[in-house]
Order: structure tokens, then sequence, then C-alpha cells
């Protein structure tokens, strides 16, 4: 199984890690859209948000978690916003399920 993320996680392929916990990793993302721009991945290969189990759920959970603490390590006091993309109409191009967190600027209340 080729995946760029399991790889990043195995250490395998560089990356800048931010946060490490039993469950999750975080490393900044390669094109960055925002001046905070983090991929919070689990590490365990689950290929998108729709093959999210219901084992994994505290998986989940878990990653909400380590925004807090990414959060408060990188003075996003002011808030964040955290997306996912889920399928081709999405536009996910890693197939191992990554949420965006995105900070340091002010987005407005328009997602799109
Ligand atoms: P998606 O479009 O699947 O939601 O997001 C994938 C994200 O992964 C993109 O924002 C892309 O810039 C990022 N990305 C792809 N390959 C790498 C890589 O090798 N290293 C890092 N740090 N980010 C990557
Ligand atoms: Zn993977």
């Amino acid at each position: 199984m080729d995946c760029i993320f399991c790889e990043i996680i195995k250490g395998n392929i560089p990356s800048t890690k931010v946060y490490e916990d039993e469950f999750v990793t975080a490393f900044n993302d390669l094109n960055p859209q925002m001046p905070v721009h983090v991929l919070i991945v689990p590490k365990k290969h689950i290929a998108s948000a729709n093959d999210i189990a219901e084992e994994d759920a505290e998986l989940v959970g878990r990653v909400f978690l380590a925004a807090q603490k990414i959060a408060e390590k990188l003075g996003l006091e002011n808030g964040y916003r955290i997306i996912n993309n889920c399928g081709e109409d999405a536009g996910q191009t890693v197939k191992h399920l990554h949420f965006h967190m995105l900070g340091g600027k002010t987005m407005g209340e328009r997602i799109i």
C-alpha cells in the first residue's frame, strides 16, 4: 500500500512535525493556504471520513483534543478552522484521513 501520510508517520518521508501522541501526528502542510496550515492525521490508516468505523469514534475525538494542544502551542488563541475533504467532490487528494487546521488570520464567516 502506497500512502504518503503513512510514510510521514513512520518517518520515512520528512515533514515538519508540530505535535505527536499515541494516536495522532500533526505536521505542516507542504503547500500552506494560511499562515498556520497544519494537517492532523490519525496514525491508523483510514482512507477517508467515509471509512471511519464505529471502533474509530474515539480516535476522531483525539484529533480535536490534539487540535487544542496545537492551538496553544502555535498561539491560535483567536481561533482556527478545521476542514476535512472527503472524496472526489471535496477534492480529497491524499487517501489517508486528515484534518486541515487553519489559522493565524481572520477568515470571516464564509467557508467557501
Ligand atoms: P486534501 O486535498 O487531500 O484534503 O489535502 C492533502 C494535503 O496534503 C494538501 O494540502 C497537500 O498540500 C498536502 N500534502 C500532500 N503531500 C504532502 C507531503 O508529502 N507532505 C506534506 N507535509 N503535505 C503534503
Ligand atoms: Zn496511510
